[in-house]
């Protein structure tokens, strides 16, 4: 039975997966190695169920029960009273392989451990834990309350019952899943990064502006948002990580990211975690960069 989960990491992905647990009635361990993010997620966690109210979604009584069974920390050790553990942190292999070094001593002996990651294979980051049998890829969409997907992924070693378990509680969250074999960046993102990538190559060689881009898929393919908007959205470091992933474990040149992604990304624009990206939002209304 999985009553409490814990949630590794309190940024954009992390913020959401506390959010909809929280409101499924589960209590929640959110833990981030930054003080300065927990404090930022109980804000946007609260401003998100307050659009719900307004939606009519929920009740102020939801939201005060919900935003009542999250408990956020610091301290990894946190996780030793839970039962389901789903990592959410940064999009890199060495940072999630040092938490599950970390994690997995704390953890009780049966609880079962998933990686929200992107694109990095399951199968790898379950060999860095001591339960590969109880370890699987739980793959959100963002933003988490809205988006109604998550990808499953099995790593090689992960069980039945595991599965099950992991697909009954996304089932338990209001969420619809959808099975992916562990291949570079699974389903969603194999196919939607890629398109990004392209759009941010069409930007660098000059074929549009950022607004011609945007406006021309919009409006000439139908999608809710334009591919810069939606990079900025991810955030333009974890496309960067997924292009990397989709690069090295395909070896296929069509995935080289492009080299406005990569200086963009090292000039610590990330899109609209940090204010700015393809999109400057600091102002009253977002404008292009370029
Ligand atoms: P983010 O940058 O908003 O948040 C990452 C958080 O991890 C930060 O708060 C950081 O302080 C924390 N962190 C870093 N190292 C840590 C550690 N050792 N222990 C605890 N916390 C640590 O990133 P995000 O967009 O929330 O992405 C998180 C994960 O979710 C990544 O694996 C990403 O690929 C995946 N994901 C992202 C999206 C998206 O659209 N952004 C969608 C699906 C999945």
């Amino acid at each position: 039975m999985i009553k409490t989960i814990g949630v590794i990491g309190a940024g954009q992905m992390g913020n959401g997966i506390a959010h909809v647990c929280a409101l499924a009635g589960f209590d929640v361990v959110l833990q981030d190695i930054n003080a300065e993010q927990l404090a930022k997620a109980l804000d946007v966690i609260s401003a998100n169920m307050n659009r719900q109210i307004a939606r009519g979604k929920i009740t102020e009584a939801d939201r005060a029960a919900a935003l009542a069974r999250i408990h956020t920390t610091a301290d990894i050790k946190a996780f030793a009273e839970t039962d389901f553990v789903v990592e959410a942190a940064t999009e890199n292999e060495g940072v999630k392989k040092k938490i599950f070094a970390d994690l997995c001593p704390v953890l009780k002996k049966d609880a079962i451990l998933a990686t929200n990651t992107s694109s990095i294979s399951v199968t790898r980051l379950a060999s860095a834990t001591d339960r590969p049998e109880k370890f699987m890829g739980m793959h959100f969409m963002n933003p988490v309350p809205v988006m109604q997907l998550v990808e499953l992924i099995r790593g090689i070693a992960t069980d039945e019952e595991t599965f099950h378990k992991v697909r009954d509680l996304t089932i338990k969250l209001g969420k619809q899943p959808a099975n992916s074999e562990d291949f570079p960046a699974f389903i969603v993102n194999r196919i939607l990064l890629p398109m990004i990538n392209e759009a941010i190559y069409t930007l660098y060689e000059g074929v549009g502006s950022v607004e011609a881009i945007d406006t021309a898929m919009r409006l000439g393919a139908n999608h809710p948002m334009g591919p810069l908007q939606l990079a900025d959205f991810i955030g333009l470091d974890t496309c960067l990580s997924i292009m990397q992933v989709l690069y090295e474990g395909l070896a296929d040149s069509k995935y080289r990211p492009c080299p406005l992604l990569v200086k963009y990304v090292e000039a610590g624009w990330l899109g609209r975690k940090t204010n700015r990206g393809f999109y400057d939002y600091r102002g009253e209304h977002p404008t292009p960069t370029r």
